[in-house]
């Protein structure tokens, strides 16, 4: 279950003229959409470094929308939102043409005489629904595939970061006329009338709850999409892992962005015989890097904070919820809702029916649960919707062969938590619950944003022996053809 926030009544109703401006826009995008078709590597990878330039020459400016945002800090900036960007552009400076180019299929025993290929074309016009938690990656890195693909674009970024929100508006403007890329801002008024049009292709990213509403609105004109969502990803740390470095990487993947990654690790299952020690260690790592205080810990400039009063109250609740279910708070467990902040937490003693066991935590809160064999834990995650993310500390290859081969998630990270979304070179995507409609980044990406069609050309016709009245012959020759080809 994703995390549930009470409905926003505060959302601005779309006025008249945006619905009109995007119907416009819409229009004028199918005039490029077509003559793009046509377009060489060349042309598109121009498109892709203007809007990498942009990125890089506002950079400043986007490090301060970060901070007034939620505090992210600059460092963060770097590593989850401009260098993503920068090595996507990169990759398809290099690889665009060799992706782009036809893949030739050999002829079949009933196409003899035929050459065959399959052509990655543009989809058309596209429209990208950006989440709030790294607003420009998740904006910005389907944007920029979907021009490297071919397409135009409409993008929406998130109400919930109004600044960054505000600053992608004004880059795309900077970069590209409207009748090739733009940006509608606003809240759920906003995509509910860009969902009204018949897009190509509408590649959302968010939450599994609205990911079922947009894919509903999109099934409307057969609008193929691609939901990149959420869940609750797990962990295992086994006895044999190295504990000290479980513990420390957990924690930094949990911490980043203060746990508002939709690959975060949401809680943690660890073998019994190990459990103090990684709580030791991970209490150790979150008290070195942050403060061992609550004071200390709000002062931190390397705590991001959570995106709003709302979302800080949700996130507080549960663990209000949990200890009233009997949890044991390890570290942390307070909050102050004004100001966004929720210290670094840990708990454990949680029983099945707290709220936390069901919903993504999505903040800085990380349950830890005690396993004694490995068959319990993966017949816990089976039981769920599948997550997007799955990770597995040890040493023993047999224990993570073993995780790995009877459990399903959209990726996999063996010893490190994270790094499966930065590798660049893997699809990321979900699976049913945490996505569907295809992967990303790299050639996954210029798949998703391109239709692969079926060029088939016939050089030397046979086909007329078998043309009707279907005679004793042909039932003969087809006889023969089967027996040939079984
Ligand atoms: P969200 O689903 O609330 O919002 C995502 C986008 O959808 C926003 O632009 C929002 O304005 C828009 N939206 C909201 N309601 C809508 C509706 N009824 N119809 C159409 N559009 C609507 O998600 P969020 O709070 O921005 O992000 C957090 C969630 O997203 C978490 O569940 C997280 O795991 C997931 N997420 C997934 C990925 C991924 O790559 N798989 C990445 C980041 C976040």
């Amino acid at each position: 279950m994703e995390a549930t926030v009470p409905a926003n009544d505060s959302s601005p109703a779309v006025d008249r003229p945006q619905v009109e401006l995007i119907q416009d826009v819409f229009d004028r995008q199918l005039e490029t959409a077509l003559s793009w078709r046509q377009s060489t590597a060349k042309e598109r990878v121009a498109r892709v470094f203007r809007l990498r330039d942009a990125v890089i020459a506002h950079r400043e400016s986007l490090y301060e929308a970060a901070m007034k945002d939620f505090g992210k800090p600059r460092a963060e900036v770097d590593l989850g939102e401009i260098i993503p960007i920068v090595h996507a552009a990169k990759d398809f400076s290099k690889n665009l043409a060799k992706w782009m180019k036809p893949l030739k299929v050999g002829s079949t025993a009933s196409t003899l005489g035929s050459s065959a290929r399959v052509q990655y074309q543009p989809r058309g016009r596209c429209l990208v629904i950006a989440p709030w938690n790294f607003p420009v990656n998740l904006g910005f890195v389907p944007l920029m595939t979907a021009i490297a693909a071919g397409n135009t674009v409409i993008l929406k970024p998130s109400e919930m970061a109004p600044h960054m929100s505000a600053w992608m508006s004004k880059v795309i403007a900077d970069c590209f006329p409207t009748h090739e890329v733009a940006v509608f801002e606003g809240a759920v008024e906003t995509s509910t009338a860009l969902l009204e049009l018949p897009f190509d292709h509408c590649f959302f990213t968010g939450s599994s709850a609205v990911g079922k509403r947009v894919m509903e609105a999109a099934s409307k004109h057969l609008t193929s999409v691609t939901l990149e969502l959420g869940g609750k990803s797990p962990t295992i740390v086994d006895a044999s892992a190295d504990i000290k470095a479980a513990a420390e990487n957990i924690v930094w993947g949990k911490l980043v962005n203060n746990g508002q990654i939709c690959v975060s690790p949401d809680h943690v299952f660890v073998h019994a015989s190990v459990r103090d020690e990684f709580i030791r260690y991970a209490v150790a790592a979150i008290r070195e890097r942050f403060g061992a205080s609550e004071q200390a810990q709000r002062a931190s400039p390397d705590l991001a904070r959570v995106v709003n009063e709302r979302h800080t109250g949700r996130v507080y609740g549960l663990i209000e919820d949990a200890k009233a279910h009997g949890a044991t708070v390890i570290c942390g467990g307070t909050a102050s809702i004004d100001d966004c902040f929720v210290a670094p937490t840990l708990l454990t003693d949680l029983p099945p029916d707290a709220a936390i066991m069901e919903e993504e935590v999505f903040g800085p809160v990380m349950p830890v649960i005690e396993y004694q064999d490995i068959n319990e834990v993966i017949t816990k995650i089976n039981q769920g919707p599948k997550p997007l993310a799955l990770y597995v500390f040890s040493k023993n290859r047999d224990f993570t062969h073993e995780v790995v081969q009877r459990t399903s998630s959209g990726g996999v990270c063996i010893n490190h938590v994270l790094m499966q979304f930065n590798h660049g070179k893997l699809p990321f995507g979900g699976v049913n619950n945490s996505g569907l409609g295809g992967s990303y980044h790299g050639v996954w990406g210029f798949k998703c944003f391109s239709h692969e069609r079926a060029v088939m050309k016939q050089h030397v016709l046979g086909m007329q022996l078998f043309y009707p009245p279907y005679t004793p012959l042909i039932h003969k020759v087809l006889a023969w053809f089967e027996r040939l080809t079984r």
